[in-house]
């Protein structure tokens, strides 16, 4: 049986740290704060903003949040970008993905101060983590890592996998356990014969974003699988990994709900308090 790799809990113990520090803060008079903007009426968009700024609440920070109408343009949405880069109360800036269609992704994650970019998707943060620089790690990936560290899974020499090759996701994870000395392997929708690539993963990723992709034959014996997948289905919300097959064979599984997901927002509250320290040049 598989010990499960509790982002929940690792989370709420990670908040205790982060409050700290916010206090430390602010005993020099400074209060990390966080701007988000959400562009239309996604709705899994609306529930992840108010869980960030929730959490910010939590832990003493301050935050704004902007909600603009879906018919917002492209120079509008820079303009709000920039208001924030210039605001001196905001440390983070986050612009909350997917955007409408009309809009360029790339084109507002590059109008982020980096010094703001605590999501890590502009194209400095992105570099740094490339070259192995001091820089913002998008939270998914950077939480990914902890949730493994704490459950002291060293990384070193193990073939890890990851499917899927999202600038969000994929792309990262990988460059990080390629950092921790992992043997990576990257696998996508072009991928021929993922299973028998999967089934060679001492730690295998899922980054893909189709319920229960990964059943028990993708799996090794005793491997270590971090489901990142949240998808929502008429069944409730499912990862990208078929968790009671899955559990039996690997070592570590994280579970959907209660893994990765918690581990995100904690590392994008992380992120907003560094961001915070540097500022003060703490
Ligand atoms: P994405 O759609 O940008 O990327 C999906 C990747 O999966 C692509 O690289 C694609 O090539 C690959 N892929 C698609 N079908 C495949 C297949 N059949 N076999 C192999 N590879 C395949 O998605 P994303 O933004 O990386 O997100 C992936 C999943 O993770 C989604 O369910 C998303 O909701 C979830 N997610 C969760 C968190 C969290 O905090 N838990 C954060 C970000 C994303």
């Amino acid at each position: 049986m598989a010990i499960l790799l509790d982002g929940k809990k690792l989370s709420a113990s990670l908040r205790e740290e982060l409050k700290a520090r916010v206090e430390a803060l602010k005993a020099r008079g400074i209060t990390p704060g966080l701007g988000v903007i959400r562009v239309g009426d996604d709705a899994a968009s609306e529930v992840y903003v108010r869980n960030k700024a929730r959490m910010c609440e939590r832990l003493g920070m301050h935050s704004v949040v902007l909600h603009l109408p879906e018919d917002t343009t492209q120079e509008q949405l820079l303009a709000r970008i920039d208001e924030m880069n210039r605001d001196p109360a905001l440390h983070g800036i986050l612009v909350q993905l997917p955007l409408p269609p009309h809009i360029q992704e790339d084109a507002v994650t590059a109008r982020i101060d980096p010094k703001k970019d605590v999501d890590g998707f502009c194209s400095e943060s992105l570099g740094a983590l490339l070259k192995g620089e001091p820089g913002f790690v998008p939270c998914t990936p950077k939480g990914i890592l902890r949730l493994m560290e704490s459950a002291g899974i060293s990384l070193r020499g193990k073939h890890a996998v990851v499917v899927g090759r999202s600038m969000i996701v994929g792309k990262p994870v990988s460059l990080l356990l390629l950092s921790q000395d992992a043997t990576v392997t990257v696998c996508h929708s072009r991928t021929q014969n993922l299973r028998d690539i999967t089934r060679q993963a001492d730690v295998l990723v899922a980054a893909v974003g189709k319920p229960q992709l990964i059943t028990g034959d993708f799996v090794k014996e005793g491997a270590v699988v971090v489901d990142v997948g949240i998808n929502r289905t008429p069944d409730g919300l499912l990862g990208d990994v078929l968790f009671d097959e899955v559990q039996a064979k690997a070592s570590a599984i994280t579970p959907v709900p209660g893994g990765v997901g918690p581990m995100t927002i904690i590392m994008l509250m992380e992120n907003t308090i560094e961001a915070a320290e540097r500022a003060a040049q703490i």
